[in-house]
């Protein structure tokens, strides 16, 4: 498209046109046929795409945040312990969050960059007693990404509930929250789900909701309260309309229309295309000699990208260069080390085209800059790892 740049950071996302489409739809009513259709649609296809059938989905206008409000406020009563395993900036955020709720928390953080060792998890749990584990799947801050499977199966024989923070992954890493006994999945649209930004979803599993339902106090969080939602799922699920707060309605149908084609294309598929992503970004990083965030590359994301700039490499200038090549890519994040890096989202409808514009304007911009490079070789690594698939 003419004129347009191409946006590849870690959210919001370019999302399919068709789906931008149903956004430019002019706005129903909440209580309108086709709204009400859209809207269970869209409650039936999230729990295909968190593989989560057992669970309750709930659909709410806000970002990812006031998903992470939204499960900390219903689950967590002043006094209980939560403990928060943190590989990075939104880890942090998850305890700041929980103690608003009167949570005593414990957190076991990560050395940027890296891993919390699943040694360290158990010993914590063994340790004492929590109420609920959160884990960040993917910490956008860093670009590490954490085995919840394993750290299901811990949480799951210490009996702690565990709420995975899926922003930065639902949709394109490998998640099968029932298989794996995840307790409570939470993302936001402009990720890998592929809409604008401004839904909140939680999947919650029966374990969480017996905790809510079983909860002495009040939830202290008006908006957020699952009593206040539940009724409004039940009722969209059921073909019915009903009303608590008004729907986000363009974004609602939006995200019906984008599950649709998620699940066209396929779960399965859908995460060996984004490993595809990650393979390609992680080959062409090692052929460029460039460092990245995540201290192992195994650890490194498939949703988004974490090079270090180069010595010598003025940041600032990069970005604004790679803007001037028509890619938008984001900086750091994470406060310790902000200006020594640079994020590259490639989830959702990212293709392989989009991955090799954004890796030939990177070497562009590093050749500008006098990074000493071969051009081309960060681009045929990634070719490589394509053509061998
Ligand atoms: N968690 C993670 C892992 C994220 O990447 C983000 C957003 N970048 C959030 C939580 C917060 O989401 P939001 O910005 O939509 O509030």
């Amino acid at each position: 498209m003419k004129g347009r740049n191409l946006l590849m950071i870690p959210g919001p996302i370019e999302v399919e046109p068709e789906v931008m489409q149903v956004m430019g739809s002019p706005t129903t009513s909440h209580v309108d046929p086709n709204f009400i259709e859209s809207f269970g649609q869209a409650l039936e296809g999230i729990r295909q795409v968190f593989l989560a059938p057992s669970s309750q989905p709930f659909i709410v206008a806000g970002s990812g945040t006031l998903a992470m409000d939204m499960a900390a406020a219903n689950l967590i009563e002043p006094g209980d312990r939560a403990l928060v395993i943190s590989t990075g900036y939104f880890g942090a955020r998850y305890a700041d969050i929980l103690s608003r709720y009167g949570g005593e928390i414990d957190v076991l953080t990560a050395p940027i960059g890296g891993r919390v060792p699943l040694e360290e998890i158990e010993g914590a749990l063994r340790e004492k007693s929590y109420k609920l584990t959160t884990l960040t799947q993917v910490d956008t801050s860093t670009g590490v990404s954490m085995e919840v499977a394993a750290v299901a199966e811990l949480t799951d024989s210490h009996e702690t509930l565990l709420v995975v923070d899926g922003v930065c992954s639902v949709g394109g890493e490998e998640l099968r929250q029932d298989e794996w006994g995840v307790d409570l999945t939470l993302t936001a649209s402009q990720k890998a789900i592929s809409i604008p930004p401004g839904l909140a979803l939680l999947m919650v599993g029966p374990r969480a909701m017996e905790a809510w339902n079983t909860r002495t106090q009040p939830v202290l969080n008006y908006y957020a309260d699952f009593g206040n939602w539940l009724p409004i799922m039940e009722a969209y699920e059921a073909r019915q309309a009903s009303y608590f707060a008004t729907p986000a309605v363009n974004l609602v149908a939006a995200l019906s229309r984008s599950l649709k084609l998620i699940l066209q294309e396929g779960l399965e598929a859908r995460f060996s295309r984004h490993h595809a992503l990650g393979s390609a970004m992680q080959a062409a990083l090692q052929a460029l000699e460039l460092d990245q965030v995540p201290i192992d590359p195994q650890y490194a994301a498939n949703t988004l990208t974490a090079p270090r700039f180069p010595e010598g490499v003025d940041g600032k200038a990069f970005l604004a260069d790679m803007k001037a090549e028509g890619v938008i890519v984001a900086g750091g994040l994470h406060p310790d080390i902000k200006s020594q890096y640079f994020r590259i989202g490639h989830m959702g409808p990212t293709s392989t085209g989009d991955l090799l514009q954004t890796l030939a304007a990177v070497e562009i911009c590093l050749h500008q800059q006098g990074y000493p490079l071969q051009l081309g070789t960060g681009l045929a690594a990634a070719q490589r790892e394509f053509a061998g698939r």
